[in-house]
């Protein structure tokens, strides 16, 4: 196969801290000669394992690219046993765009796996990420959240894998990860997804839904920043902190809640456009066969609204965003509750969160 047009300014294999781009080729109207220009930072001190974090790759979920533009600006070298290489935006048209797909050719960056080196730009990046960074890494965080259209609970997850002992590394980084819920996250079409292509290249990937609505809060940003330094502890790259300079998190008495997605019935589908209510708020408690959705004719008043019931009973852990849906859109998913109250591993690596940054 080609080689890929994407030239790193990095040097994966230096040691010390190293902020620079993934130079994309893309000759356009504005730009005769343009690169698309997807910022990297390589973070490297003497053998070990590589952490490959990667955030923005739907370009309207925010808690990655801030958690993890944070821990570029912060993280030192003196710190890290191995490698971590940081991409917070990765498909960085759809990131500048705020929108969910490149807005150069509508690519989801998260169902073009394994790409193209001669593809579109969307599948030109997939393609690097798929033979050129994944070979390096051991372990891969790939953040998400629910973007402009979702919500969720915040939670990390793993997908059930057909190699039990790959999937019992990839739980335990999951719990190192230490979000409020861990899921055991089904996939409605799992082709074309980075997680497929990083799980079947054998190695530990963990990836998180940490919240939604197209924005960020303090405390699904507090997730992500603790969830990235617990992952990187867990991994073996991230050498003890020195105390001071930064807020610290404080809880070591964490814990997180398992969640399962046993099978499609998780999931309500809407049948209708119209004006959505949601009868439950993320996190509460679902009864099979409860009204968990109402949606309302918006063209006409006098019209009863259609009642959705869940299919199952358990946690509402996901919730269509914002208040208008259509036919075909998730309203909401149900999940299992397996156990709750599961102590996160905590150690002096995640009880200080990296460095605050420069106030003004
Ligand atoms: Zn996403």
């Amino acid at each position: 196969m080609r080689a890929s047009p994407i030239q790193p300014t990095v040097d994966f294999n230096a040691d010390g801290e190293q902020h620079g781009f993934l130079k994309l080729p893309h000759s356009h109207d504005g730009s005769a000669w343009g690169a698309v220009m997807i910022p990297v930072t390589v973070i490297r001190r003497g053998e070990g394992p590589t952490v490959l974090l990667t955030g923005g790759n739907h370009g309207d979920e925010y808690e990655g690219p801030i958690a993890l533009s944070r821990l570029a600006s912060t993280l030192k070298a003196s710190e890290v046993n191995g490698r971590v290489i940081i991409v917070p935006f990765m498909n960085y048209p759809a990131f500048r765009a705020g929108s969910r797909t490149s807005p150069i050719d509508r690519g989801n960056l998260n169902r073009s796996f394994p790409g193209k080196p001669d593809g579109t730009v969307t599948e030109k990046i997939a393609d690097y990420f798929q033979r050129y960074l994944l070979p390096l890494a051991d372990y891969v965080l790939d953040l998400h959240a629910g973007g402009r259209t979702l919500d969720f609970v915040p939670f990390a997850a793993i997908h059930l894998l057909p190699d039990a002992q790959q999937q019992g590394r990839c739980e335990a980084a999951m719990r190192a990860f230490g979000a409020p819920y861990s899921m055991r996250m089904l996939e409605l079409d799992s082709v074309g997804l980075f997680d497929t292509a990083v799980e079947e290249a054998g190695k530990v990937f963990v990836s998180t839904e940490l919240g939604g609505g197209g924005t960020a809060t303090v405390e699904s940003v507090a997730v992500a920043l603790r969830g990235v330094l617990g992952f990187l502890a867990h991994a073996g790259v991230l050498a003890a902190r020195e105390h001071g300079g930064g807020e610290t998190s404080g809880d070591t008495a964490r814990t997180t809640t398992l969640l399962d997605m046993p099978d499609g019935t998780c999931f309500t589908t809407s049948e209708h456009d119209g004006l959505l209510e949601l009868c439950k708020d993320l996190g509460d408690t679902v009864k099979s066969g409860e009204v968990i959705a109402r949606i309302y004719d918006a063209s006409r008043t006098g019209v009863a609204p259609v009642e959705y019931r869940a299919r199952r009973s358990g946690l509402l852990a996901a919730r269509h965003f914002p208040g208008l849906v259509q036919i075909g859109d998730t309203v909401a998913v149900v999940a299992d509750v397996v156990e709750r109250g599961i102590p996160v591993a905590t150690n002096a690596a995640t009880s200080v969160p990296v460095t605050a940054p420069v106030s003004f």
